[in-house]
């Protein structure tokens, strides 16, 4: 096997007894598998092991990727996972199936005058960690801010997001990750995005229902400068 073969089929046992432990069945919990700053040829192995969602970071790295890759991967499905700027919103509403990281109303207005066909599923990015130099919306702010995007004719407000602070102690996002269900489950929002290579077993244990893994999978990414986002 390939080590991305090894990877995935790691990553899947590993989905499935932490799914085990909380008592959810397998299929509550979606990999997103992030290829952001991978070359499409990454996407073509994940796709050809069975792989159909991938999370992009950069707003022209998604446009860039789905042009090459949309039509021709069979039931690929498009995350788009971090922020946005509004003029950049139009990549992110042609490609995406699902926006991660909405917490702009000036980026949710554009996406939802720009996309055409399926409303756009979004989730609103939360910082959980008040972490200054983090992308985010006060959780303080969140209820506000649903109900704005709420009356956006285009996007479907299904759930929230989270990234908490770096650490090497995967327990140490647990206190987030409750905070980001329990603030979900008050909105009655059935989707939570969290957990990634660090914590997403931690994440399924609290109720993650869409987990973000790209350095597990594919393994450290190629430094290379930010795409436009
Ligand atoms: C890059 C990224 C991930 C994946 O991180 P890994 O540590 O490589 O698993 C998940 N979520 C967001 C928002 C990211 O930017």
């Amino acid at each position: 096997m390939t080590a991305l073969a090894d990877n995935f089929a790691a990553i899947q046992a590993r989905i499935a007894a932490a799914c085990a432990r909380a008592g959810r069945a397998r299929d509550t919990v979606q990999l997103v598998a992030v290829s952001k700053l991978h070359p499409p040829e990454a996407i073509r192995a994940a796709w050809a092991l069975g792989q159909r969602d991938f999370g992009e970071n950069y707003a022209q790295e998604l446009r860039d990727k789905h042009a090459a890759l949309g039509g021709v991967l069979a039931g690929i499905r498009w995350h788009a996972i971090g922020p946005v700027q509004p003029k950049n919103a139009k990549y992110v509403a042609r490609a995406a199936h699902t926006f991660h990281a909405l917490e702009r109303l000036d980026v949710a207005a554009e996406l939802s005058k720009r996309r055409t066909g399926a409303p756009l599923r979004c989730l609103l990015e939360v910082n959980v960690g008040a972490e200054a130099t983090k992308a985010g919306l006060a959780p303080a702010a969140v209820e506000a801010f649903a109900q704005q995007v709420k009356a956006l004719p285009n996007l479907v407000l299904v759930g929230l997001t989270c990234l908490p602070p770096a650490s090497e102690d995967p327990e140490a996002s647990r206190v987030h990750f409750k905070t980001l269900k329990a603030l979900a489950d008050s909105l009655g929002l059935a989707e939570l995005s969290m957990g990634s290579t660090q914590d997403f077993e931690v994440a399924i244990e609290e109720g993650a229902t869409l987990i973000r893994v790209g350095t597990a999978l594919f393994g450290e990414r190629p430094a290379a400068t930010k795409p436009g986002t």
